[in-house]
């Protein structure tokens, strides 16, 4: 296939591209075509060519938009790097990525010297005017023409870095058929309206933000793009712009219910993951018309993996529905075989949009890193997630908590996250972290914090509390340490800060009451 820019325009040149949110400005197909085939021109004056790796370490602005498609005309990967990282996290992710080059910003262009210092002859470029000689203005050659190559299904369009949420991030290639295919599957379970109008607020070097600037691009729909997130402007936008579709995690759109009560009603999809969404909030959507689709993915898939609608939200609490068209889950024990319908296990994804590996290491002392793929993670089954879930008699899919945190008491496994869903049940629980804690004579013990509106009312009534979890829970599941707060430790992106959650249990918890 041919970059997806270029058939696009082909098929509907005049239809609106992007928009930009700060003030409004707005680009067609064929202005967007325009700016990107100035950039590619650009690069390839400077040497970039087919095959190479293309880092881009720019603010979520159009140029980074350009670069996406630009990098995809001229038949390199794009890799995306996040303005957030260190110095030293960067060169880390230069030299995993073995990036040919590296594109910055006048914002970045510091950091991006640092990161490349040290680490050998990555070419900088930058898309404003640098400040330092060793920079070169991308502006500064002029274009040459660009013969844009064919792409097949196994090259690898970008590569993305996990988030390093259980370990070193690990790097991600993407192939063009992992994300057609996961634009197409996405399609089927979300619809496409040719009016659709997506706001991007996500950054663009996570799936959940690039996605839709491949997607965009595919179904010929508009996005709308914030180079930031602030809750009250960001569901302004929806509104200003018409937005009918946005990607959210959970804090993000809770932040913005927050802010403006509710949003605007052109809003056909919230797709709405990366971490469990609190029935809370749920309700909130539910209550507030709110079209919310939970979904769970990950870098490795391309995104999505199960996406529930807000029906089947209604109707299943907790789920994220059933796996998309093409996707295939499997729940599997320890041994790596399927369990019963019902049971929990670690979560195995396979399909179209699955990674074909990690990026090999370059081995120690120097030297190319093998081309073959890692592809340790692997089963007969697919890709072995790290998290736990079970798919229930009709095939919906609930994600319980990596595998990371499961809890082994006196040899049994307990699933926290089986946990926290009792415990969420009960009244005045607005939310839950369940963790092990050290016992000496159970090796770990299940401990729960529980956020309630006034930890110091004394509003929770723990023995009936242990009476109730007791009703619902085998012995060794039941938590024998609990402790109240106000609201759950979070990480700056707002997943539960397990490590200050075993802290605070340390700290403040008590006997819960019940069987030893
Ligand atoms: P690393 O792989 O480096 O440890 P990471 O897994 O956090 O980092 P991502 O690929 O960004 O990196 O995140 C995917 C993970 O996010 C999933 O594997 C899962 O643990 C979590 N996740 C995504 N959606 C949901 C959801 N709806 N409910 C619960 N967890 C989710
Ligand atoms: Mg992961």
């Amino acid at each position: 296939m041919r970059d997806w820019l270029s058939q696009r325009v082909a098929a509907s040149p005049d239809d609106a591209a992007l928009v930009r949110a700060e003030d409004g400005e707005a680009w067609t197909y064929t202005d967007l075509d325009r700016l990107v085939s100035e950039t590619a021109g650009r690069l390839v004056a400077q040497g970039v060519e087919a095959g190479d790796r293309l880092g881009v370490l720019t603010p979520p602005y159009v140029g980074t938009v350009g670069l996406v498609h630009a990098a995809m005309r001229i038949g390199a990967t794009f890799v995306p790097l996040g303005q957030e990282l260190t110095p030293r996290e960067l060169s880390e992710r230069i030299e995993r990525a073995e990036l040919s080059a590296l594109v910055c910003a006048e914002p970045t262009e510091d950091d991006a010297l640092a990161a490349v210092d040290g680490i050998g002859d990555t070419p900088v470029f930058s898309v404003d005017d640098p400040a330092d000689p060793t920079v070169t203005a991308v502006h500064d050659a002029e274009p040459s023409p660009v013969d844009p190559p064919e792409w097949e299904r196994d090259d690898h369009l970008c590569v993305l870095f996990t988030s390093g949420t259980t370990g070193e991030p690990k790097p991600v290639p993407l192939t063009a058929g992992n994300v057609y295919s996961s634009a197409v599957a996405s399609a089927f379970r979300l619809g496409v309206d040719p009016g659709d109008r997506w706001l991007v607020s996500l950054s663009l070097h996570h799936m959940g933000g690039l996605a839709p600037v491949y997607r965009s691009a595919l179904y010929g729909t508009t996005l709308v793009l914030r180079g930031g997130f602030d809750p009250g402007g960001t569901a302004d936008d929806i509104d200003t712009y018409d937005v009918t579709g946005v990607s959210l995690v959970p804090t993000m759109l809770k932040r913005m219910l927050d802010s403006r009560g509710t949003l605007s009603d052109t809003l056909r999809v919230v797709l709405l993951g990366g971490a469990p969404a609190s029935d809370e909030l749920l309700e909130r959507c539910r209550d507030y018309s709110v079209p919310v689709y939970p979904t769970y993915g990950m870098t490795e898939s391309a995104s999505q993996i199960a996406t529930a609608t807000p029906r089947q939200t209604r109707d299943r609490i907790g789920t994220v529905g059933r796996p998309l068209f093409g996707t295939e889950v499997t729940v599997v024990d320890e041994d790596g075989t399927p369990v019963e319908a019902g049971e929990s296990g670690e979560i195995v994804v396979d399909g179209p949009t699955v990674t074909p590996g990690y990026l090999e290491r370059r081995p120690e002392g120097g030297g190319e890193a093998s081309p073959e793929l890692d592809r340790s993670s692997f089963g007969p089954h697919g890709l072995h997630t790290g998290d736990v879930g079970r798919v229930d008699e009709d095939g919906y899919l609930f994600v319980l908590n990596r595998l990371d945190d499961r809890i082994i008491t006196g040899g049994e496994n307990v699933e926290p996250g089986e946990v926290a869903d009792v415990l969420r049940e009960f009244p005045a629980i607005e939310e839950v972290a369940v963790v092990g804690l050290d016992d000496e004579t159970w090796g770990e013990r299940v401990a729960a914090l529980l956020a309630v509106e006034d930890p110091a009312e004394a509003a929770l009534d723990e023995a009936a509390l242990a009476s109730f979890t007791r009703e619902r829970l085998t012995g060794f599941k039941l938590p024998k340490t609990v402790a109240l707060a106000d609201e759950l430790p979070r990480t700056v992106s707002g997943t539960v800060d397990r490590e200050a959650v075993r802290e605070a249990l340390r700290d403040r918890g008590h006997d819960l009451g019940g069987p030893d």
